[in-house]
């Protein structure tokens, strides 16, 4: 569902642009909104939450999908944490439709589907790990990193159940906006994926923005 936001860019407290392949890492506390803007159009951002206060409970895939009945996310889907409560809600969306079901690229999947050479390329699951390891005083290992979400990425369920990366739907400045909930750590990989179309053979800069 396309919704437009009444949040002016000019009054966020924060706004950072993410290359892409880099992560992003923020608190956002109960109360305040995240916009995730897809710059140049077609990229991939792939997102974690945890609850920022206890990581163990985490963003559900499972329990997002079962709750609101749709495989999609768009303004109105409340995000569920492993815990079933309420984590954030999308607000505002111009791009119209998310991704929560294909997962996030790794050094094994783009071995697995794509070429044995494929192995050391940048990969979201790699960025996550990064992500981690450079910040200890959060206590994550690589056994934290589980569903994501596929902000801006097209990944059509099929009449028979299959699914398909296929190209994207969003473009340039085209974003999606949640209110937190709950304090929320974000930890988004802005996806280095060359391999298939998912950021348009061509992956670019977000940038990330909040009001407080
Ligand atoms: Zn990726």
């Amino acid at each position: 569902m396309i919704k437009q936001s009444a949040l002016k860019p000019e009054n966020a407290a924060f706004r950072e642009t993410v290359p892409a392949g880099e992560y992003f890492l923020k608190v956002v506390k109960a109360g305040e909104t995240v916009r995730i803007l897809d710059l140049e159009g077609n990229q991939a951002a792939d997102t974690l939450f945890y609850n920022a206060h206890n990581p163990t409970e985490r963003y559900s895939a499972v329990d997002t999908i079962r709750d609101q009945g749709n495989v999609y996310l768009t303004a109105g889907s409340k995000l569920m944490s492993s815990e079933n409560n309420v984590m954030l809600e999308i607000t505002a969306d111009t791009c119209g439709r998310h991704d929560t079901l294909g997962g996030a690229c790794a050094a094994e999947s783009n071995t697995t589907r794509y070429a044995l050479e494929k192995k050391c390329m940048h990969s979201c699951r790699d960025s996550w790990l990064v992500a981690v390891t450079e910040h200890e005083e959060l206590g994550m290992t690589k056994r934290d990193i589980t569903h994501n979400i596929n902000f801006f990425m097209n990944v059509p369920v099929t009449a028979d159940g299959g699914l398909t990366f296929a190209d994207g739907i969003s473009d340039a400045g085209k974003y999606v906006e949640l209110e937190a909930k709950m304090d929320v750590l974000v930890m988004i990989s802005n996806c280095p994926q060359l391999n298939n179309p998912c950021n348009g053979w061509n992956p670019t800069p977000i940038e990330v923005l909040v009001w407080s």
